[in-house]
């Protein structure tokens, strides 16, 4: 039988831990449920260094070996995790059929934890030297500037503790940060300050990427006092916050205008069959956490609902 004659219960987009909670548990329930994810799933976990604050993890693990965790336990109840992108979500009263780069599925419900992605800077030389110096990943790609200077871009948890780890591998860190005070968790701002080959330039802004094949400097600018100045460095890390991955589903559910979806405490959108989990969610916290913990609570209410289809597929409201 073609993925298209096959109605689901359920399709998860997303194989990050919003997902993966949600896969345990509606393939644990006895749903069909297939995961569709365009890297094989773990999402932005896989990019964490050292996870400490996922309650029952005591001693820090990668994210990468959380995430496989978390996606063994899924596949053992049953859940199929595929590789594929979504395009585009049509919708009748009854059914969903999620269009997808490989196949097309049907499905009685969907969850959307596709997450959110990195936000670039947008300013000249960032795009043409991503990957020749200009990342997004540290943990990917920390390891390429063994013994080198590198900037961090950002003041919120992630450039700080991306910086920390950076300040481990390489010679010295600049963090570069609009503002003077930085909106990141205190824990990781002190292990910032403690750290002696990191040094923060305040009030700064990024306003090209220099280099011709590979990263060989910053353009900045004072935002206080409009001075201009040159940092000589060879790589740029930016953490300046997240796109959420919702473009499959404009106009058919509510978002905000960042385009992080609207839910209820169950994790229902305005569209009774579709519901949203993790980091594409408006409000989210955006923690392993409370991406899990959304996953669940989508879940059960996912399970709820179809329990509570009438005979002739009736959604019935509650
Ligand atoms: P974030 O908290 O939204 O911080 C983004 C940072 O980038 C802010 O400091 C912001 O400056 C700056 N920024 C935004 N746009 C910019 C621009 N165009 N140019 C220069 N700087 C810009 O994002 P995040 O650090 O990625 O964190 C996202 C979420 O994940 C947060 O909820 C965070 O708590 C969570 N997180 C948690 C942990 C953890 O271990 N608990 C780790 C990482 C992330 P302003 O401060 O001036 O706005």
């Amino acid at each position: 039988m073609s993925q298209a004659e096959n109605i689901h219960d359920v399709v998860i987009v997303g194989g990050g831990p919003a997902g993966l909670a949600a896969g345990i548990y509606t393939g644990r329930g006895g749903l069909d449920a297939v995961l569709l994810d365009m890297m094989g799933g773990g999402g932005q976990v896989n990019t964490i260094d050292r996870v400490e604050n996922y309650p029952g993890v005591v001693d820090p693990e990668s994210g990468i070996e959380l995430a496989d965790i978390m996606r063994k336990q899924s596949e053992s109840f049953g859940v199929a995790i595929t590789f594929d992108e979504v395009k585009k979500i049509e919708t009748t009263d009854e059914l969903l059929t999620v269009n997808c780069t490989s196949e097309n599925y049907s499905a009685k419900t969907l969850l959307a934890a596709s997450g959110a992605s990195h936000r670039p800077l947008g300013v000249p030389g960032e795009g043409r030297l991503t990957g020749r110096g200009v990342s997004y990943c540290a943990t990917c790609d920390g390891a390429f500037f063994r013994g080198q200077h590198v900037a961090v871009v950002g003041g919120g948890s992630s450039a700080v503790m991306e910086a920390v780890y950076l300040s481990r591998i390489v010679e010295r860190v600049t963090l570069i940060h609009r503002r003077d005070s930085l909106r990141a968790e205190k824990i990781q701002q002190d292990r910032l300050f403690a750290a002696d080959n990191i040094e923060v330039l305040w009030d700064c802004a990024v306003e090209e990427v220099l280099g011709n094949n590979e990263v060989s400097g910053l353009k900045i600018k004072n935002l206080k006092t409009g001075d201009p100045s040159q940092l000589d460095v060879t790589g740029m890390f930016v953490f300046i916050g997240l796109i959420p991955n919702s473009t499959f589903l404009k106009g058919v559910v509510e978002m905000d205008d960042f385009g992080f979806i609207k839910t209820d405490t169950r994790m229902r959108t305005i569209n009774p069959r579709i519901f949203a989990a993790g980091d594409i969610r408006q409000d989210s916290a955006r923690q392993i956490g409370t991406a899990v913990g959304d996953g669940i609570t989508a879940a059960v209410n996912i399970q709820e609902m179809l329990d509570t289809v009438t005979p002739d597929r009736q959604y019935v409201k509650s």
